[in-house]
């Protein structure tokens, strides 16, 4: 009988099992492909501590008819999966009227205290401090009307304690030199931090797993069911194992496990798109948010990344890379200087739910199973304090922040 399994080797399981270990625990993370070799593996790198805004907030349905009358903008549904996602739609809808909107922000900044407060240690413990990079993030607007319009946002940010600065003219120049000129103010978030690369990351905590005695094997999980004394594991291959608890940390594929556990959850994926350029294609201070355009640019060790945009795709459909082609273009047009050629495009898969809050808490068939997934836009920088919660949470003691707005049966 193995003691807990992790099904899903992303920054989420990673993390939970991290936190498990520091609780004496012995893990075994499985995952069909390796260690983070999906979401977690390519994201733009960002501890986005200050990002408490849910992507479900009145501000997005007023941009959202505007980004989808461009095919290649920052939000996109390709009609073969538009009558798959009505319904998380008609959700994400629901979640973004202003008192729900109001609840899920106040959930989010509950989170990200948790998540300010435990990423620093997960990191350090893993030896891995060295790779964050503590020189904060640049919004940029291109208009005083486009500052304006996002100030509500901010103001929400003030109430919350997070700190910034808007900036203009010298200021703006310092902190990040050879601008397009038609980028007329910018906000400085001194408390976000951007790692090296992410998945360097994953690799370090992976190390630091293995080096305390855990295991990751290369497996693809079925299915996951309450069984005497604990869990079953069913694996695609018709073998099964035993373990006193379970972990379903499989990103944006855990909706069928779920399922298989009586709980249906609207998870769906939010496919985002980026190019890394070698490093030296610019000169980049610190990580570049073009909020108006949903993409950002990132200073990582291994290059310059370049990307974002929301497709609601689903998990088959090909990828369409000329999303990250239009995004590259765009950035050098902001970026006069950019050097675009040598880049290598991917795409991964967010998992996100329509409230934009991820699911932590226990499986309605069984409190031996415990769900971990749905970080959507938020998966590195919540990775440590969701590991925080699922420890306590299988340690029997009660989570440091209130998990109603997190349970697996809210939808
Ligand atoms: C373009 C882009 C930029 C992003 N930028 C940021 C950022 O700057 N900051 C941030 O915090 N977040 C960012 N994110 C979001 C972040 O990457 C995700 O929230 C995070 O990676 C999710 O981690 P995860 O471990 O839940 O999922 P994943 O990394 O996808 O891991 C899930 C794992 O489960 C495995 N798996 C699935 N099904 C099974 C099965 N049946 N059996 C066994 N294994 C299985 C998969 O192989 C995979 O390895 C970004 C995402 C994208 C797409």
């Amino acid at each position: 009988m193995h003691d807990v399994a992790i099904i899903g080797a992303g920054i989420i399981g990673l993390a939970v099992a991290a936190a498990l270990q520091d609780d004496g625990r012995q893990v075994l993370l499985l995952d069909r492909r390796g260690v983070a070799q999906e979401t977690s593996r390519g994201n733009a790198g960002a501890l986005a501590f200050s990002d408490i805004l849910p992507l479900a907030s009145p501000g997005i349905m007023r941009q959202a008819p505007r980004w989808l009358l461009d095919p290649l903008g920052p939000l996109a549904i390709p009609p073969a999966y538009f009558p798959t996602i009505l319904p998380w739609l008609m959700r994400f809808w629901r979640a973004s009227r202003p008192n729900r909107a109001d609840a899920s922000l106040a959930a989010q900044a509950g989170l990200m205290a948790l998540a300010v407060a435990e990423t620093p240690g997960m990191l350090d413990r893993a030896g891995a401090g060295h790779m964050v990079r503590r020189d904060g993030s640049l919004q940029l607007y291109e208009s005083e009307a486009e500052l304006a319009a996002v100030m509500p946002g901010w103001q929400a940010r003030a109430r919350h304690g997070i700190a910034f600065e808007h900036v203009r003219g010298p200021r703006l120049a310092e902190l990040q030199p050879g601008l397009h000129p038609r980028l007329v103010a910018g906000t400085f978030v001194p408390g976000w931090h951007t790692v090296s690369d992410p998945y360097d990351v994953a690799c370090r905590l992976a190390d630091r797993v293995t080096a305390r005695g855990g295991q990751i094997e290369t497996r693809a999980v079925l299915r996951v069911a309450a069984a005497e004394g604990g869990v079953q594991v069913k694996f695609a291959d018709g073998t099964t194992l035993l373990a006193h608890r379970a972990v379903i940390a499989a990103g944006a594929w855990s909706k069928p496990l779920a399922q298989g556990l009586g709980d249906r959850i609207p998870l769906e994926t939010e496919r985002g798109y980026n190019t890394t350029l070698p490093p030296g294609a610019f000169d980049l201070r610190r990580q570049l948010i073009f909020g108006g355009h949903g993409f950002v640019a990132t200073p990582l060790s291994t290059g310059l990344r370049i990307g974002g945009a929301v497709e609601l795709g689903g998990l088959k459909l090909p990828p369409n890379m000329a999303r990250a082609d239009a995004m590259l273009r765009r950035a050098a047009a902001f970026l006069p200087g950019l050097r675009t050629e040598g880049g290598q495009q991917w795409m991964g898969f967010r998992p996100s739910l329509p409230d934009s809050l991820p699911v932590i808490g226990p499986a309605s068939a069984t409190p031996h199973v415990v769900y971990a997934f749905g970080h959507g836009h938020l998966g590195l920088t919540q990775a440590a304090a969701t590991g925080r919660i699922v420890a306590d949470l299988i340690a029997g003691r009660s989570p440091p922040i209130p998990l109603g707005p997190f349970r697996p049966t809210r939808f």
